[in-house]
């Protein structure tokens, strides 16, 4: 995952290099001096911030716990990114989200730079106490780092609104006097939070897929139906048609994208297939997503694992294994689950010719090469997974203002800010021969460039 983020900002530097039209007044020697000075602004953090957090445990023990918090880019505004909780969180993971962060942030106009946090520890193992003292700790070890104009973090893979309601309060009990409420965002609704944060991410994903197979084709049809691109050629063969579309993952993201795809007016879909970290459902007449949501609320998140539980909540589906959700004979697959999910191990027997990325970093670097030269149209995770940073911007801006909107008023402007950024890169990216990742790439490193240099920061 690391390489290819360095490899995409290569490219699309080099692509700028080669365009006379950007940056003109960049020539000659000069001009190659200060895109290398981008590449290495760009591919290397500010600062990568580390500490061990030494907490006593419940039965008495001591133990220190690693906590990272990577700071990759604060051009466009204080450092954002969400802190993951999860025994794989490693020192290269935290820094390459971060830089997603910084790109995706670009790439939407969102006044913000990247940064991301994590703890290595399985959530599962801690008693709330312990959470609670660990998410306290963390605030206190980074508390001279963070806050509302520095650095704001967000909830990610094990971490919710509960943590970041425990570390606004640490945060604020340091800080007295100081202004705390934008100091993290993805809190509950009652301190400070966003109505609409949690469906956020969901709703962004699947609307970026609607935008493009609906909106976006059916004001552009006949152009679209010229064009000899091959990324064009897979989109109006899917467009109009009735879509079966796969799930991966059940949670957050996948659960909310899967109703909105149940739900859609704009487009005929049936989810066929979803899938968690047990098992995978099927049903070639479409499965009732509102009831197998209904189910997860009450089984900690868990899809129904075996028949009795399907026949005893009167679910039509059959059970499979987890992984064969990704081979299914659909239209599209969204990946909705964790990173590297598709891999050289199983790219040649994806047959989905439509993939959005609602996770980060879904697909490895060669998979996705491979899957592109063949005219898969793989919607990335930068482009696709915006949402929750988007309205993490919208509960900054409440809390600065003390004023809250509503849940159809943020809807409203996450759909609007999303547009205007789809608006921006589709008629492009139908245009180019390349992937739509590298074109989103291509776009986030102009703003950032563009910023670098009349900043006066590019020699
Ligand atoms: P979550 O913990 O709510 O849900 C994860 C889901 O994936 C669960 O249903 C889990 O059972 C399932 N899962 C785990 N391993 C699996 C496997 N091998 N196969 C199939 N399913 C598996 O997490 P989330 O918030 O929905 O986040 C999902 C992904 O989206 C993560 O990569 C996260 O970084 C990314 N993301 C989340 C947000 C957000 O706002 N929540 C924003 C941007 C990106």
């Amino acid at each position: 995952m690391e390489k290819k983020t360095e490899d995409i900002i290569g490219r699309s530097l080099n692509a700028l290099l080669e365009d006379e039209t950007f940056l003109p007044d960049l020539q000659g020697n000069p001009r190659r001096q200060a895109f290398k000075s981008l590449v290495s602004i760009l591919s290397t953090p500010n600062h990568i911030n580390k500490s061990f957090l030494r907490i006593a445990l419940e039965n008495g023990t001591v133990v220190r716990i690693p906590a990272f918090r990577v700071q990759h880019n604060n051009t466009l505004g204080p450092y954002k990114g969400g802190i993951r909780f999860h025994e794989s969180v490693n020192e290269d993971e935290v820094s390459n989200l971060a830089k997603l962060m910084t790109l995706k942030n670009a790439l939407h106009e969102v006044p913000f730079g990247g940064g991301k946090g994590g703890v290595i520890i399985n959530p599962r193992e801690y008693s709330p106490k312990e959470l609670n003292l660990i998410c306290k700790k963390y605030v206190q070890y980074f508390s001279d780092i963070l806050g509302t104009e520095k650095d704001i973090p967000a909830p990610d893979v094990g971490t919710s609104e509960r943590e970041m309601d425990w570390m606004m309060a640490e945060y604020k009990t340091i800080h007295p006097g100081q202004t705390y409420r934008g100091s993290f965002t993805g809190k509950s609704v009652i301190n400070g939070g966003s109505l609409g944060r949690r469906e956020a991410t969901g709703k962004g994903v699947y609307f970026t897929f609607r935008y493009m197979m609906h909106n976006f084709i059916k004001n552009n049809e006949t152009w679209m139906e010229d064009s000899d691109n091959l990324f064009a050629r897979t989109a109006m063969q899917h467009y109009g048609r009735p879509l079966t579309i796969a799930i991966q993952g059940f949670g957050n993201v996948g659960s909310v994208a899967a109703l909105q795809a149940y739900q859609c007016d704009y487009l005929q879909n049936k989810v066929v297939a979803v899938s968690d970290h047990n098992v995978m459902l099927y049903n070639s007449d479409g499965l009732d997503i509102p009831a197998l949501i209904e189910y997860t609320m009450d089984h900690e998140g868990d899809l129904p694992a075996d028949e009795e539980a399907l026949a005893e909540h009167a679910i039509k589906a059959t059970v499979h294994d987890r992984d064969d959700l990704l081979e299914q004979e659909v239209d599209a697959l969204f990946l909705a689950a964790l990173e590297d999910q598709i891999h050289p191990g199983n790219m040649k027997n994806i047959k989905a010719r439509l993939i959005v990325e609602g996770a980060n970093a879904p697909v490895t670097e060669d998979a996705d090469e491979y899957l592109s030269e063949d005219g898969v149209l793989i919607v990335p995770d930068i482009l696709a997974n915006a949402g929750g940073v988007i309205v993490s911007y919208f509960e900054w801006m409440q809390g600065r203002e003390t004023q809250f909107y509503t849940e159809d008023q943020i809807f409203e402007l996450l759909y609007d800010k999303m547009q205007h950024t789809l608006d921006t890169i589709f008629p492009q990216f139908f245009k180019d021969p390349f992937p739509l990742r590298q074109n989103c790439y291509i776009h986030a490193v102009t703003k950032l460039s563009t910023i670098l240099y009349r900043q006066g920061k590019l020699f």
